[in-house]
């Protein structure tokens, strides 16, 4: 057996004691939880059966939840020539700077939440990681890179078993993003370290799995428990507009279609508004107004931010009593 397995920090996602395979399923070693979970086209479901949101049996046919693809032929040509509209050049940054930090240690093991597809810049840190290294990229979505399917409020895995733990556009799909930090701080090592990219000046994108954005001060107080290394801005204010430009568009919609013609019209009209973060991304205004923000920070046994010192971690320029 792999020395880095999977088997070694696999855990019930109810009441997290060590799961058991057997045959095409796992069973929980505890006699009083009983809980046995599926696999499904070779990737277990461990999926609480307790569940409010998700089945296991929603796992069985192996399309995506999440991201729907489209069969539409005149849609599936627009989607692959529309260009993007955040204009996001800090994530291949982190990563990379993130990679420096993990590359030294040997058999790291590195948890990507909703790491069905791959995220911006996560290539860097995938091309450093050698064949001892473990990588599981979970989802409640298949996808091509899913490991196991589970769900972020209820990690699958033993207390400090992670060195890395990453959710990059994930804690605005989830219900209680606190819960899922609360989670990814039980299964990450002392030591270990946490990356966090999400939304603030955004629109829906998820549809109805879309729930919550947070201002840079927001953001860090989720994050208490760990000691920063490094926070801000992931695409600007200019990413920002963009969005609400394309979004304005799509508010005069009062159909489903309508509201493509309008969503590819916006695209294609206002995508070059992005390029004003080529600045934008640089300057300390942006962090009251950007698109998207980060977090990269450590775990520290005891270790607790005050409320105080988050407030005086403020950088922006928007102060509520002026001098
Ligand atoms: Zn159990």
């Amino acid at each position: 057996m792999n020395f880095n397995s999977l088997e070694q920090i696999i855990a019930c996602p109810c009441c997290k004691k060590p799961l058991l395979k057997n045959n095409e399923e796992y069973l929980c070693s505890d006699d009083s939880c009983d809980s046995s979970y599926p696999v499904y086209h070779g990737i277990p479901i461990l999926i609480n059966p307790h569940n409010d949101l998700f089945e296991q049996k929603d796992f069985e046919q192996k399309e995506d939840i999440f991201f729907k693809t489209y069969k539409n032929p005149v849609i599936g040509f627009l989607k692959r020539i529309q260009p993007d509209i955040t204009f996001n050049n800090i994530s291949e940054k982190n990563y990379l700077n993130i990679s420096e930090l993990i590359k030294k240690n040997s058999n790291n093991r590195i948890l990507i939440l909703g790491g069905s597809v791959d995220g911006v810049g996560i290539k860097h840190l995938k091309n450093i990681l050698k064949d001892e290294d473990l990588l599981i990229e979970t989802d409640v979505s298949y996808g091509p890179n899913t490991t196991i399917i589970c769900d972020a409020h209820e990690i699958p895995f033993a207390d400090n078993s992670f060195d890395l733990i990453i959710a990059q556009a994930v804690l605005e799909h989830v219900l209680d993003p606190f819960k899922c930090v609360n989670e990814m701080n039980r299964v990450l090592k002392n030591g270990g370290l946490i990356y966090a990219e999400t939304p603030f000046m955004q629109q829906v994108h998820g549809g109805k799995y879309d729930f919550l954005r947070f201002t840079d001060i927001g953001h860090r107080r989720m994050f208490r428990n760990f000691r920063e290394i490094q926070r801000g801005v992931i695409a600007g204010a200019a990413s920002s507009l963009t969005w609400s430009l394309k979004y304005f568009l799509t508010s005069f919609a009062n159909s489903k279609k309508v509201d493509r013609i309008l969503s590819y019209t916006g695209t294609f009209l206002f995508f070059w508004v992005k390029y004003f973060d080529i600045i934008l991304n640089k300057t300390k205004g942006s962090i009251d107004a950007a698109s998207g923000l980060y977090f990269l920070g450590r775990k520290e046994d005891g270790y607790l931010l005050s409320d105080k010192e988050l407030l005086n971690s403020y950088s922006g320029f928007r102060y509520s009593s002026e001098k």
